[in-house]
């Protein structure tokens, strides 16, 4: 064989993962360009569980999508809306547009999380010590502790105050406005105390605690001063009372908008960008689903990071509850096993992100199996630990599905596998739904520093990650 026939047959023969850039013409191009300052936007405005399910509810309401609580409150659902909505507990959300079928006959679903890793306040936060006011910290989700020091971080969240009105917050976001930090010891002293421990070791999640303030309130023979000082500040400004704290969640997270990298602007870098990428990626592609055939849905779950655990996690029932609503309002039988058997006859992308292959890290990955950037939204069939434990492990039936879909739609994808064997790993949604009966596969970008407070994506990724959701959206029925 000569060479040209064996470049023919390697053509034929072997796997083809095209670059997604190179997938774009011209003026596609600029439209995931576009797409990514709209994505930026988006991270901006969505720091929090509670700010990105607000944001999300606001753009559907926008988009003409009804409140489902309040169609079901009011008995006249004559003519049913297509498209709806529910904000649950300010922490989850669910979106629905109806196909032109029966619900029964199956969803496609795509489920994100927005809930990131960070650093929660404590219930009783406020401490002095050495002459400042401080902040217990107590953190959130798997972080690498030493990312949290030395940095500008900000305050989001909402108290329940006594009367029970809540308040949100937000400070250290506006130019102006004063940021928080933990410290870090310097390298000089660290010899001894940190020389030779463990990385593990070495930072204590009981030292991440936040500069409050450093003037006191009355002079040397008040006790506490500084501590007085800080809540002083608080009562004026906010209005609150050291018990509020007992009643209120408020997060620390990276200070700052989400930003350009590199000289080409081709990478979007940012804080939380595991998962509010693909819940932003799939909000977009529902908006753009007007008449799917199948009824199309996108969940934006809470507490992922933590196992997707209480009432608003994957966990919870807050799927079966959406969907037997959709099925009451769509005038179909909403018993038991008619939920199960829509549950059952339903379609699932578990849309969260995958670790690209890091070219200072690349002995943590399989070369033949690392996702990659730049190249597409990523099918991981299988997440887990230790022989692909606690994974849900996709069927090559549905995979196959997804594969041909994305192929026929030009969307440029790749397969990844979360590290080499043993190296470590994680999961996602993708188990407590495929519990239903449902054919569920994790698909969703490749991104670098996860879980740091300035993950790395692509803009060729994010776009080809939103056509792909949209893809399986407007596919038609099985
Ligand atoms: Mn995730
Ligand atoms: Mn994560």
């Amino acid at each position: 064989m000569d060479k040209s026939q064996a470049e023919k047959r390697k053509k034929h023969l072997f796997k083809n993962t095209p670059l997604a850039y190179d997938q774009l013409g011209k003026q596609e191009r600029e439209a995931a360009f576009a797409f990514g300052d709209r994505y930026k936007e988006f991270l901006n405005s969505a720091k929090t569980e509670r700010e990105a399910a607000k944001k999300i509810a606001a753009l559907a309401a926008d988009m003409g999508f009804v409140d489902i609580d309040e169609l079901l409150t009011i008995k006249t659902t004559e003519p049913v809306p297509q498209r709806v909505f529910r904000l649950f507990k300010d922490k989850t959300v669910a979106m629905a547009v109806l196909g032109q079928g029966k619900i029964s006959s199956g969803a496609r679903i795509v489920a994100s999380h927005i809930d990131s890793p960070r650093l929660d306040l404590k219930q009783n936060p406020i401490y002095e010590d050495l002459s400042m006011g401080l902040m217990k910290t107590h953190y959130y989700g798997g972080i690498r502790k030493y990312h949290w020091l030395s940095i500008p971080l900000a305050l989001h969240g909402s108290i329940i105050k006594a009367d029970g009105k809540k308040m949100d917050i937000i400070i250290g976001e506006e130019p102006d406005d004063p940021v928080f930090t933990v410290t870090d010891l310097l390298p000089h002293l660290a010899g001894k105390l940190q020389g030779d421990k463990k990385i593990s070791d070495v930072f204590d999640g009981e030292k991440l605690n936040l500069i409050a303030g450093s003037l006191p309130l009355g002079n040397e023979n008040i006790q506490d001063r500084f501590k007085l000082g800080v809540m002083q500040l608080l009562h004026d400004k906010y209005g609150i009372i050291e018990e509020d704290f007992i009643s209120a969640e408020i997060e620390a997270v990276p200070a700052g908008k989400a930003r350009d990298i590199g000289f080409d602007r081709s990478m979007v870098g940012g804080y939380g960008q595991d998962d509010r990428i693909c819940a932003f990626t799939s909000l977009a592609a529902l908006l753009e689903t007007p008449s799917p055939e199948k009824t199309a849905i996108a969940l934006f779950f809470d507490k992922e990071e933590i196992g997707s655990e209480g009432n608003g996690g994957a966990k919870s029932s807050f799927m079966e509850d959406f969907i037997s609503d959709l099925l009451f309002l769509n005038q179909e039988p909403t018993d038991n096993r008619s939920l199960r058997k829509t549950l059952i006859n339903s379609e699932c992308l578990s849309a969260d992100v995958n670790a690209a292959m890091d070219p200072d890290f690349k002995e943590v990955h399989e070369k033949h199996n690392a996702p990659r950037l730049g190249f597409g939204i990523c099918l991981t069939k299988f997440t887990g630990v230790r022989g692909k434990s606690g994974s849900n492990d996709a069927s090559a039936e549905f995979v196959g599905r997804i594969r041909a879909l994305f192929n026929e739609n030009k969307i440029a994808w790749q397969t990844g596998e979360l590290g080499k064997i043993d190296e470590g790993g994680g999961g996602t949604v993708a188990k407590f739904l495929a519990q239903f009966g449902m054919d569920v596969l994790d698909c969703g970008p490749a991104i670098l520093s996860m879980h740091s407070p300035f993950e790395v994506a692509g803009k060729a990724d994010v776009y080809m990650t939103y056509k792909g959701y949209k893809a399986f959206y407007n596919s038609p029925g099985k």
